[in-house]
Protein backbone atom coordinates (compact mmCIF):
# COMPACT_ATOMS: atom_id res chain seq x y z
CA UNK A 1 0.00 0.00 0.00
CA UNK A 2 1.13 2.78 -0.69
CA UNK A 3 2.06 6.08 1.24
CA UNK A 4 3.19 9.64 1.32
CA UNK A 5 6.78 9.42 1.09
CA UNK A 6 9.25 11.91 3.13
CA UNK A 7 12.99 12.01 2.52
CA UNK A 8 14.86 10.32 4.97
CA UNK A 9 15.73 12.72 7.75
CA UNK A 10 18.04 12.14 10.79
CA UNK A 11 15.75 13.57 13.67
CA UNK A 12 14.20 10.71 15.31
CA UNK A 13 10.95 9.52 14.38
CA UNK A 14 8.13 11.14 16.30
CA UNK A 15 5.68 8.56 17.53
CA UNK A 16 2.67 8.82 15.66
CA UNK A 17 -0.84 9.76 17.22
CA UNK A 18 -3.21 7.12 16.40
CA UNK A 19 -6.66 9.38 16.07
CA UNK A 20 -9.59 7.52 17.53
CA UNK A 21 -11.34 5.82 14.98
CA UNK A 22 -14.57 7.51 15.53
CA UNK A 23 -12.69 10.63 14.29
CA UNK A 24 -12.78 9.59 11.24
CA UNK A 25 -15.27 11.01 9.11
CA UNK A 26 -17.38 8.43 8.13
CA UNK A 27 -18.77 8.71 5.07
CA UNK A 28 -20.80 5.39 4.14
CA UNK A 29 -22.69 5.91 2.00
CA UNK A 30 -24.90 3.33 0.02
CA UNK A 31 -24.56 2.27 -3.41
CA UNK A 32 -25.05 5.17 -6.08
CA UNK A 33 -26.56 2.72 -7.78
CA UNK A 34 -27.41 -0.93 -6.98
CA UNK A 35 -27.83 -2.55 -10.43
CA UNK A 36 -30.57 -4.81 -11.01
CA UNK A 37 -30.72 -8.51 -12.16
CA UNK A 38 -31.51 -7.61 -15.85
CA UNK A 39 -28.76 -4.41 -15.83
CA UNK A 40 -26.13 -7.36 -14.46
CA UNK A 41 -27.16 -9.73 -17.43
CA UNK A 42 -26.18 -6.89 -19.40
CA UNK A 43 -22.74 -6.34 -20.95
CA UNK A 44 -20.08 -4.28 -19.18
CA UNK A 45 -18.44 -2.06 -21.82
CA UNK A 46 -15.53 -0.71 -19.72
CA UNK A 47 -12.57 -2.98 -20.02
CA UNK A 48 -12.97 -4.09 -23.35
CA UNK A 49 -10.31 -2.93 -25.90
CA UNK A 50 -10.96 -0.61 -28.63
CA UNK A 51 -11.18 -3.60 -31.54
CA UNK A 52 -12.79 -5.47 -29.15
CA UNK A 53 -15.53 -2.29 -27.99
CA UNK A 54 -16.16 -2.43 -31.99
CA UNK A 55 -17.40 -6.04 -32.34
CA UNK A 56 -19.19 -5.58 -29.50
CA UNK A 57 -21.57 -2.53 -30.47
CA UNK A 58 -21.35 -3.30 -34.30
CA UNK A 59 -24.79 -5.71 -34.60
CA UNK A 60 -26.46 -2.25 -33.81
CA UNK A 61 -25.38 -0.76 -36.49
CA UNK A 62 -22.72 1.65 -34.57
CA UNK A 63 -19.92 2.29 -37.30
CA UNK A 64 -16.21 2.36 -36.12
CA UNK A 65 -16.27 6.60 -35.49
CA UNK A 66 -19.14 6.31 -33.36
CA UNK A 67 -17.68 3.57 -31.65
CA UNK A 68 -14.51 5.81 -31.25
CA UNK A 69 -17.16 8.06 -29.52
CA UNK A 70 -18.45 6.03 -27.48
CA UNK A 71 -14.74 5.24 -25.97
CA UNK A 72 -14.39 8.79 -25.58
CA UNK A 73 -17.18 9.25 -24.11
CA UNK A 74 -16.50 6.52 -21.76
CA UNK A 75 -12.84 7.21 -21.28
CA UNK A 76 -12.07 10.67 -21.13
CA UNK A 77 -15.36 12.07 -20.35
CA UNK A 78 -15.94 9.43 -17.95
CA UNK A 79 -19.80 9.64 -18.87
CA UNK A 80 -21.54 6.11 -17.32
CA UNK A 81 -25.49 6.87 -18.65
CA UNK A 82 -25.80 6.53 -22.24
CA UNK A 83 -28.63 9.01 -22.55
CA UNK A 84 -26.18 11.70 -22.00
CA UNK A 85 -24.14 10.67 -25.04
CA UNK A 86 -25.31 14.14 -26.76
CA UNK A 87 -23.27 12.92 -30.05
CA UNK A 88 -25.83 9.91 -30.81
CA UNK A 89 -29.30 9.75 -31.69
CA UNK A 90 -31.95 9.16 -29.53
CA UNK A 91 -32.72 6.01 -30.54
CA UNK A 92 -29.01 4.75 -30.67
CA UNK A 93 -28.69 6.05 -27.36
CA UNK A 94 -32.36 3.71 -25.91
CA UNK A 95 -30.42 1.10 -28.03
CA UNK A 96 -26.97 1.03 -26.07
CA UNK A 97 -29.10 1.17 -23.10
CA UNK A 98 -30.87 -1.74 -23.85
CA UNK A 99 -27.95 -4.05 -24.68
CA UNK A 100 -24.76 -2.51 -22.24
CA UNK A 101 -24.32 -0.77 -19.20
CA UNK A 102 -21.51 1.55 -18.78
CA UNK A 103 -20.39 0.29 -15.25
CA UNK A 104 -18.32 0.82 -11.88
CA UNK A 105 -17.97 -1.58 -8.56
CA UNK A 106 -20.84 -0.41 -6.31
CA UNK A 107 -19.26 1.67 -3.25
CA UNK A 108 -20.47 -0.36 0.06
CA UNK A 109 -18.87 1.72 2.45
CA UNK A 110 -16.64 4.92 2.41
CA UNK A 111 -14.46 6.17 4.72
CA UNK A 112 -11.96 9.40 5.17
CA UNK A 113 -9.17 9.73 7.43
CA UNK A 114 -8.03 12.41 9.56
CA UNK A 115 -5.72 12.96 7.35
CA UNK A 116 -7.47 13.15 4.05
CA UNK A 117 -6.88 9.00 3.35
CA UNK A 118 -10.00 7.79 1.68
CA UNK A 119 -11.06 4.24 1.69
CA UNK A 120 -13.69 2.47 -0.66
CA UNK A 121 -15.08 -0.62 0.03
CA UNK A 122 -16.20 -2.28 -3.47
CA UNK A 123 -19.11 -4.63 -4.16
CA UNK A 124 -18.43 -6.62 -7.24
CA UNK A 125 -21.51 -8.04 -9.23
CA UNK A 126 -21.02 -11.37 -7.38
CA UNK A 127 -20.78 -9.24 -4.04
CA UNK A 128 -16.89 -9.74 -3.51
CA UNK A 129 -15.44 -7.35 -1.71
CA UNK A 130 -12.41 -5.23 -2.54
CA UNK A 131 -11.14 -2.40 -0.99
CA UNK A 132 -9.27 0.73 -3.08
CA UNK A 133 -7.56 3.95 -1.68
CA UNK A 134 -7.11 7.65 -1.95
CA UNK A 135 -4.04 8.77 -0.88
CA UNK A 136 -4.02 12.94 -1.46
CA UNK A 137 -0.72 14.57 -2.11
CA UNK A 138 0.89 16.20 1.11
CA UNK A 139 2.82 19.42 0.33
CA UNK A 140 4.46 18.96 -3.23
CA UNK A 141 4.15 15.35 -2.93
CA UNK A 142 1.44 13.53 -5.43
CA UNK A 143 -1.36 11.61 -4.34
CA UNK A 144 -1.54 7.91 -4.76
CA UNK A 145 -4.53 5.47 -5.98
CA UNK A 146 -4.05 1.87 -4.14
CA UNK A 147 -6.30 -0.32 -6.34
CA UNK A 148 -6.63 -4.45 -5.89
CA UNK A 149 -5.78 -6.79 -8.51
CA UNK A 150 -7.24 -9.71 -6.90
CA UNK A 151 -9.97 -10.60 -3.73
CA UNK A 152 -7.94 -11.98 -1.18
CA UNK A 153 -4.81 -13.01 -2.05
CA UNK A 154 -3.27 -16.79 -1.85
CA UNK A 155 0.46 -15.88 -1.32
CA UNK A 156 0.16 -15.72 2.79
CA UNK A 157 3.02 -14.04 3.70
CA UNK A 158 2.62 -13.75 7.90
CA UNK A 159 2.95 -10.07 8.46
CA UNK A 160 0.18 -9.19 5.68
CA UNK A 161 -3.56 -8.94 6.36
CA UNK A 162 -4.71 -9.70 2.87
CA UNK A 163 -2.99 -13.26 3.17
CA UNK A 164 -5.41 -14.42 5.72
CA UNK A 165 -8.50 -13.65 3.75
CA UNK A 166 -9.88 -17.43 2.53
CA UNK A 167 -12.17 -16.52 -0.40
CA UNK A 168 -9.81 -15.38 -3.38
CA UNK A 169 -10.59 -15.05 -7.30
CA UNK A 170 -8.83 -12.60 -10.08
CA UNK A 171 -10.55 -9.36 -10.78
CA UNK A 172 -10.80 -9.37 -14.08
CA UNK A 173 -9.89 -5.94 -16.90
CA UNK A 174 -13.59 -4.32 -16.13
CA UNK A 175 -13.21 -4.42 -12.48
CA UNK A 176 -9.78 -3.36 -11.85
CA UNK A 177 -10.35 -0.02 -14.36
CA UNK A 178 -13.43 0.67 -13.15
CA UNK A 179 -11.75 1.14 -9.97
CA UNK A 180 -9.74 4.08 -11.39
CA UNK A 181 -12.59 5.25 -13.42
CA UNK A 182 -14.76 5.43 -9.57
CA UNK A 183 -12.19 7.14 -7.66
CA UNK A 184 -12.18 9.82 -10.64
CA UNK A 185 -16.03 10.05 -10.09
CA UNK A 186 -15.58 10.35 -6.44
CA UNK A 187 -12.59 12.92 -6.90
CA UNK A 188 -14.34 14.54 -9.47
CA UNK A 189 -11.65 14.04 -11.75
CA UNK A 190 -12.99 13.67 -14.98
CA UNK A 191 -13.52 17.88 -16.01
CA UNK A 192 -10.14 18.52 -13.63
CA UNK A 193 -7.61 19.69 -16.37
CA UNK A 194 -4.91 17.71 -16.42
CA UNK A 195 -2.21 19.35 -14.72
CA UNK A 196 -4.47 19.83 -11.58
CA UNK A 197 -5.95 16.38 -11.79
CA UNK A 198 -5.93 14.52 -8.31
CA UNK A 199 -5.47 11.29 -9.08
CA UNK A 200 -2.42 10.59 -11.15
CA UNK A 201 -0.22 7.87 -9.71
CA UNK A 202 -1.93 4.23 -9.25
CA UNK A 203 -0.28 1.46 -7.37
CA UNK A 204 -0.81 -2.51 -7.37
CA UNK A 205 -0.65 -2.47 -3.45
CA UNK A 206 -4.03 -2.99 -2.77
CA UNK A 207 -5.28 -6.55 -2.18
CA UNK A 208 -4.11 -9.27 -4.52
CA UNK A 209 -0.28 -10.64 -5.72
CA UNK A 210 -0.74 -8.82 -9.56
CA UNK A 211 1.50 -10.83 -11.07
CA UNK A 212 -0.62 -14.20 -10.88
CA UNK A 213 -3.33 -12.30 -12.38
CA UNK A 214 -1.27 -11.01 -15.18
CA UNK A 215 -3.39 -11.48 -18.13
CA UNK A 216 -6.24 -9.20 -16.84
CA UNK A 217 -3.83 -6.91 -14.61
CA UNK A 218 -2.11 -6.07 -17.97
CA UNK A 219 -5.01 -5.78 -20.30
CA UNK A 220 -6.18 -3.10 -18.02
CA UNK A 221 -2.70 -1.08 -17.77
CA UNK A 222 -2.91 -0.72 -21.61
CA UNK A 223 -5.80 0.81 -20.84
CA UNK A 224 -5.48 3.13 -18.26
CA UNK A 225 -2.35 4.05 -19.95
CA UNK A 226 -4.34 4.87 -23.50
CA UNK A 227 -3.19 8.37 -24.43
CA UNK A 228 -7.10 8.90 -26.20
CA UNK A 229 -8.59 7.33 -22.88
CA UNK A 230 -7.62 7.13 -19.24
CA UNK A 231 -3.95 8.33 -20.22
CA UNK A 232 -2.07 7.73 -17.05
CA UNK A 233 1.54 7.66 -18.06
CA UNK A 234 2.99 4.22 -17.22
CA UNK A 235 6.01 5.75 -15.62
CA UNK A 236 3.42 6.57 -12.87
CA UNK A 237 2.05 3.34 -12.36
CA UNK A 238 4.28 1.13 -10.22
CA UNK A 239 3.25 -2.58 -9.85
CA UNK A 240 4.03 -3.92 -6.90
CA UNK A 241 4.98 -7.88 -6.33
CA UNK A 242 6.04 -10.44 -3.35
CA UNK A 243 8.89 -11.68 -6.22
CA UNK A 244 6.57 -13.87 -9.06
CA UNK A 245 10.12 -14.31 -11.06
CA UNK A 246 8.53 -15.67 -13.97
CA UNK A 247 6.29 -12.75 -14.97
CA UNK A 248 8.76 -9.72 -14.06
CA UNK A 249 10.51 -10.35 -17.42
CA UNK A 250 7.42 -10.23 -19.30
CA UNK A 251 6.06 -7.39 -17.08
CA UNK A 252 8.97 -4.97 -17.71
CA UNK A 253 9.17 -6.09 -21.66
CA UNK A 254 5.06 -5.15 -22.26
CA UNK A 255 4.09 -2.92 -20.10
CA UNK A 256 7.26 -0.80 -19.09
CA UNK A 257 5.61 0.43 -15.38
CA UNK A 258 7.57 1.08 -12.17
CA UNK A 259 8.51 -2.21 -10.59
CA UNK A 260 8.25 -2.43 -6.74
CA UNK A 261 9.56 -5.72 -5.02
CA UNK A 262 8.67 -6.81 -1.56
CA UNK A 263 11.18 -8.08 -0.27
CA UNK A 264 11.24 -7.76 3.39
CA UNK A 265 14.18 -10.23 4.29
CA UNK A 266 17.98 -10.88 3.12
CA UNK A 267 18.12 -14.43 3.24
CA UNK A 268 16.09 -17.14 2.58
CA UNK A 269 15.84 -18.91 5.66
CA UNK A 270 13.69 -15.88 7.47
CA UNK A 271 12.11 -14.61 4.02
CA UNK A 272 10.99 -18.23 3.61
CA UNK A 273 9.33 -17.98 7.35
CA UNK A 274 7.70 -14.78 6.40
CA UNK A 275 7.22 -14.87 2.70
CA UNK A 276 6.04 -18.65 1.88
CA UNK A 277 6.62 -17.54 -2.18
CA UNK A 278 10.73 -18.03 -1.65
CA UNK A 279 10.55 -20.85 -1.12
CA UNK A 280 9.49 -21.38 -5.00
CA UNK A 281 11.40 -18.40 -5.97
CA UNK A 282 14.51 -17.92 -4.07
CA UNK A 283 16.30 -14.80 -3.21
CA UNK A 284 19.17 -15.32 -5.75
CA UNK A 285 16.29 -16.08 -8.51
CA UNK A 286 14.31 -12.84 -7.69
CA UNK A 287 17.64 -10.40 -7.42
CA UNK A 288 18.62 -11.67 -10.91
CA UNK A 289 15.53 -11.52 -12.52
CA UNK A 290 15.30 -7.30 -10.77
CA UNK A 291 19.09 -6.72 -12.73
CA UNK A 292 17.47 -8.27 -15.88
CA UNK A 293 13.99 -6.23 -15.41
CA UNK A 294 14.23 -4.41 -18.66
CA UNK A 295 14.46 -0.84 -19.15
CA UNK A 296 16.47 -0.42 -15.55
CA UNK A 297 18.55 2.72 -15.37
CA UNK A 298 19.46 4.98 -12.55
CA UNK A 299 16.82 7.78 -13.34
CA UNK A 300 14.08 4.32 -13.36
CA UNK A 301 15.36 2.54 -9.89
CA UNK A 302 13.37 -0.78 -8.49
CA UNK A 303 11.75 0.02 -5.07
CA UNK A 304 12.54 -2.10 -2.94
CA UNK A 305 9.86 -2.49 0.38
CA UNK A 306 10.96 -3.34 3.22
CA UNK A 307 8.99 -4.07 5.94
CA UNK A 308 10.36 -3.12 9.49
CA UNK A 309 9.33 -6.66 12.06
CA UNK A 310 10.62 -5.46 15.71
CA UNK A 311 13.62 -7.91 15.99
CA UNK A 312 13.09 -10.33 13.25
CA UNK A 313 14.59 -8.20 10.32
CA UNK A 314 15.53 -4.75 11.44
CA UNK A 315 19.08 -5.19 12.92
CA UNK A 316 22.24 -3.18 11.61
CA UNK A 317 23.10 -6.38 10.27
CA UNK A 318 20.23 -7.17 8.21
CA UNK A 319 20.79 -3.39 6.65
CA UNK A 320 24.30 -4.98 5.36
CA UNK A 321 23.65 -7.49 4.19
CA UNK A 322 20.85 -5.47 2.25
CA UNK A 323 23.01 -3.49 0.70
CA UNK A 324 25.24 -6.62 -0.10
CA UNK A 325 21.74 -7.84 -2.44
CA UNK A 326 21.38 -4.85 -4.07
CA UNK A 327 24.99 -4.08 -5.35
CA UNK A 328 24.68 -3.64 -9.17
CA UNK A 329 20.45 -2.84 -9.26
CA UNK A 330 19.53 0.67 -10.30
CA UNK A 331 17.38 0.98 -6.37
CA UNK A 332 15.89 2.50 -3.81
CA UNK A 333 14.31 0.79 -0.23
CA UNK A 334 11.00 1.66 1.16
CA UNK A 335 11.39 1.53 4.45
CA UNK A 336 7.72 0.48 5.90
CA UNK A 337 6.95 0.49 9.35
CA UNK A 338 4.55 -2.25 10.52
CA UNK A 339 1.40 -1.76 10.19
CA UNK A 340 -0.43 -4.11 13.14
CA UNK A 341 -3.64 -5.72 12.41
CA UNK A 342 -5.72 -7.64 14.95
CA UNK A 343 -3.79 -10.91 15.65
CA UNK A 344 -0.95 -10.40 13.71
CA UNK A 345 2.12 -11.82 15.04
CA UNK A 346 4.69 -8.73 14.92
CA UNK A 347 5.09 -5.73 16.56
CA UNK A 348 6.64 -2.97 14.54
CA UNK A 349 10.62 -2.14 15.28
CA UNK A 350 11.31 0.90 17.76
CA UNK A 351 11.49 4.58 15.66
CA UNK A 352 15.32 4.42 16.90
CA UNK A 353 15.76 0.83 14.88
CA UNK A 354 13.83 2.18 11.80
CA UNK A 355 16.21 5.34 11.64
CA UNK A 356 19.42 3.49 12.68
CA UNK A 357 18.80 1.01 9.62
CA UNK A 358 18.06 3.92 7.29
CA UNK A 359 21.15 5.74 8.18
CA UNK A 360 23.30 2.58 7.13
CA UNK A 361 21.39 2.65 4.11
CA UNK A 362 21.33 6.30 3.35
CA UNK A 363 25.50 6.05 3.95
CA UNK A 364 25.94 3.31 1.53
CA UNK A 365 24.34 5.58 -1.17
CA UNK A 366 20.68 4.31 -1.49
CA UNK A 367 18.03 6.95 -0.57
CA UNK A 368 15.84 4.58 1.72
CA UNK A 369 12.51 7.07 2.66
CA UNK A 370 10.39 5.60 5.39
CA UNK A 371 6.63 5.70 4.81
CA UNK A 372 4.44 8.05 6.34
CA UNK A 373 1.47 5.99 7.46
CA UNK A 374 -1.58 7.33 6.21
CA UNK A 375 -4.92 6.81 6.75
CA UNK A 376 -4.11 4.02 10.41
CA UNK A 377 -7.54 5.35 11.45
CA UNK A 378 -9.11 3.54 9.04
CA UNK A 379 -7.31 0.68 8.51
CA UNK A 380 -5.87 1.91 4.87
CA UNK A 381 -2.53 1.81 5.65
CA UNK A 382 0.11 -1.09 4.08
CA UNK A 383 -1.64 -4.96 4.94
CA UNK A 384 -4.25 -3.72 6.52
CA UNK A 385 -6.70 -3.83 3.24
CA UNK A 386 -9.08 -7.10 3.63
CA UNK A 387 -12.42 -7.03 2.36
CA UNK A 388 -15.14 -7.98 4.41
CA UNK A 389 -16.35 -10.93 1.93
CA UNK A 390 -14.43 -13.67 4.32
CA UNK A 391 -17.11 -12.88 6.55
CA UNK A 392 -20.02 -13.90 4.36
CA UNK A 393 -22.66 -16.37 6.34
CA UNK A 394 -23.58 -19.19 4.82
CA UNK A 395 -26.95 -17.40 4.67
CA UNK A 396 -25.30 -14.62 2.29
CA UNK A 397 -23.26 -17.36 0.48
CA UNK A 398 -26.69 -19.10 -0.66
CA UNK A 399 -28.01 -15.29 -1.58
CA UNK A 400 -25.37 -14.99 -3.61
CA UNK A 401 -25.24 -18.39 -5.62
CA UNK A 402 -29.32 -17.40 -5.85
CA UNK A 403 -28.16 -14.16 -7.82
CA UNK A 404 -25.77 -15.60 -10.17
CA UNK A 405 -28.78 -18.83 -10.81
CA UNK A 406 -30.86 -15.89 -11.33
CA UNK A 407 -28.27 -14.12 -13.51
CA UNK A 408 -27.65 -16.73 -16.10
CA UNK A 409 -31.30 -16.96 -16.42
CA UNK A 410 -32.09 -13.66 -17.28
CA UNK A 411 -29.19 -14.21 -19.82
CA UNK A 412 -30.54 -16.90 -21.39
CA UNK A 413 -33.85 -14.80 -21.76
CA UNK A 414 -31.86 -11.85 -23.74
N1 LIG B 1 0.99 -8.57 -3.38
C1 LIG B 1 1.80 -7.46 -3.71
C2 LIG B 1 1.09 -6.13 -3.61
C3 LIG B 1 0.17 -5.93 -2.46
S1 LIG B 1 0.90 -5.78 -0.86
C4 LIG B 1 3.06 -7.47 -2.88
O1 LIG B 1 3.15 -8.23 -1.94
O2 LIG B 1 3.97 -6.72 -3.22
C5 LIG B 1 1.53 -4.12 -0.88
C6 LIG B 1 2.70 -3.87 0.09
O3 LIG B 1 2.24 -3.85 1.45
C7 LIG B 1 3.76 -4.96 0.03
O4 LIG B 1 5.06 -4.42 0.05
C8 LIG B 1 3.51 -5.71 1.30
O5 LIG B 1 4.61 -6.45 1.68
C9 LIG B 1 3.17 -4.60 2.25
N2 LIG B 1 2.54 -5.04 3.47
C10 LIG B 1 1.71 -6.09 3.62
N3 LIG B 1 1.31 -6.19 4.91
C11 LIG B 1 1.89 -5.17 5.58
C12 LIG B 1 1.82 -4.72 6.94
N4 LIG B 1 1.06 -5.34 7.84
N5 LIG B 1 2.53 -3.63 7.28
C13 LIG B 1 3.26 -2.96 6.35
N6 LIG B 1 3.35 -3.34 5.07
C14 LIG B 1 2.67 -4.44 4.68
FE1 LIG C 1 -0.40 -11.27 -0.94
FE2 LIG C 1 1.23 -9.15 -1.13
FE3 LIG C 1 -0.12 -9.66 1.15
FE4 LIG C 1 1.89 -11.26 0.43
S1 LIG C 1 2.03 -9.08 0.97
S2 LIG C 1 -0.14 -11.92 1.18
S3 LIG C 1 1.68 -11.27 -1.77
S4 LIG C 1 -1.02 -9.13 -0.83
Amino acid sequence: MPMAQKKHIKQPLKPVALPDFNLAFDISKPNRHIPSIMEQAKKSLIGLPREELLAAVAPLGVEPFRAKQLWHWMYVRGVTDFALMTSFSKPLREELAKHFVVQRPAITEAQKSVDGTQKWLLSMNDNQKVEMVHIPSVTRDIGALCISSQVGCTLTCRFCHTGTQRLVRNLDATEIIGQVMLARDQLGDWTAQSQDRLLNNIVFMGMGEPLYNYDQVSKAIKMLTDPDGISISKRRITLSTSGVVPMMKQCGEELGVNLAISLHATNDELRNHIMPLNRKYPIKELMEACRNYPGLSNSRRITFEYVMLKGVNDSIADAKALVKLLAGIPSKVNLIPFNAWPGSAFECSDDDTIEAFGDYLNNAGYVSPIRRPRGRDILAACGQLKSASMKLSVTERAAIAELQREKELAQGLV
